[in-house]
């Protein structure tokens, strides 16, 4: 299986200095974990995406604003996001990147492709940048293939809810954003009953868990909530939010997830969708725990469907499953 990985040295130049968690050393780790699987790795460089297509989905005063801070020399952004000098141009080539694997697919050139870009993306609102984000990454490549007449379901297991993306789509039905995440938690948004309004109503699936949640409950999302709507919306693409946060060493948050889960996730979605998958970056903090996690994903992507840990979850996050089948099963055949 072939996967192609796109990244750039500029991402590596978007500097948030000495103490921030997102920082460069991400990349390296998520890209060790790549090699290290069972794919055929080929490198590609992420181009720049066109200011056009972030205006898919920022306005056109958030893109100039970002621009003009970063030139003045940047700084604190919000109190959780910094640029740098360097941060302008990472954060082109990390929208740019979803872009050039769509085509590069499109052609068939692999079967999958795995953006190790930042800064990540699925907090970056259309007129803010927020959670270390500045444009969202996914949202650009989901509003450019909705464009072209795709259905497209947009996949966040990041530990934090993806509240921009949910946003940027939450009115329509050709793209669907399903999300997993710690709740209540950063940013706060997230709750079962946020499920798309007018003609996207039912397209917005939120699988909010508790702090403590393990694979077990994870497992019974993907199986009895989350693929089976993918199922039945059939999208012709599946992006993936892929933050590796929710590994139960990462520093910033609460959840219990282990390699074998994030194999499991990935071996699922793309039986849904096969070469027609691509993963994007988002969290994870925690180097060896991003390392370990990618390989783990990488190879359930490849077929290496692995076994449940045993780790098991608190009482009510099953509870919480059970409240988010029940509210999605309003829009969906979760027989
Ligand atoms: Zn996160």
């Amino acid at each position: 299986m072939r996967l192609l990985l796109y990244t750039h040295p500029a991402c590596w130049e978007h500097d948030t200095g000495g103490w921030h968690p997102e920082r460069a050393a991400r990349l390296d780790a998520a890209i060790e974990g790549a090699h290290r699987s069972s794919l055929e790795v080929v490198e590609r460089e992420a181009p720049e995406a066109p200011i056009e297509a972030l205006c898919a989905v920022h306005g056109a005063g958030h893109v100039a604003r970002i621009r003009d801070f970063v030139a003045a020399g940047g700084g604190q952004l919000d109190a959780d996001t910094v640029v740098s000098p360097g941060s302008w141009k990472a954060a082109l080539r990390a929208a740019g990147a979803g872009l050039a694997a769509v085509e590069a697919l499109e052609q068939g050139e692999a079967d999958t492709a795995f953006l190790v870009v930042r800064p990540p993306g699925h907090h970056a609102m259309p007129n803010r940048a927020m959670g270390f984000c500045l444009f969202n990454n996914v949202g650009v490549v989901a509003a450019r293939l909705a464009e072209k007449g795709n259905r497209v379901a947009i996949v966040d297991w990041d530990v934090h809810h993806g509240n921009a993306t949910q946003d940027m789509f939450y009115a329509r039905r050709d793209v669907l954003y399903v999300s997993t995440h710690q709740f209540p938690f950063y940013p706060g948004t997230g709750w079962i009953d946020e499920a798309g309004k007018g003609e996207g109503e039912g397209f917005n699936v939120n699988v909010p868990i508790p702090a403590g949640t393990a694979g077990d409950a994870y497992e019974e999302a993907f199986g009895r909530i989350i693929v089976p709507v993918l199922e039945e919306m059939r999208p012709d693409w599946i992006l993936v939010s892929a933050g590796f946060d929710g590994h139960a060493d990462d520093p910033m948050a609460n959840v219990n997830l282990r390699e074998p889960d994030y194999g499991r996730m990935a071996g699922r979605l793309a039986k849904i969708a096969p070469e027609r998958i691509i993963f994007f970056l988002e969290g994870g903090y925690e180097l060896d725990a991003i390392s370990t996690s990618v390989t783990a994903a990488l190879d359930g992507l490849a077929g290496d469907f692995p076994g449940l840990t045993g780790d098991e979850s608190p009482p009510r996050a099953q509870h919480m499953v059970q409240v988010a089948l029940d509210q999605a099963a309003k829009h969906w055949d979760l027989g």
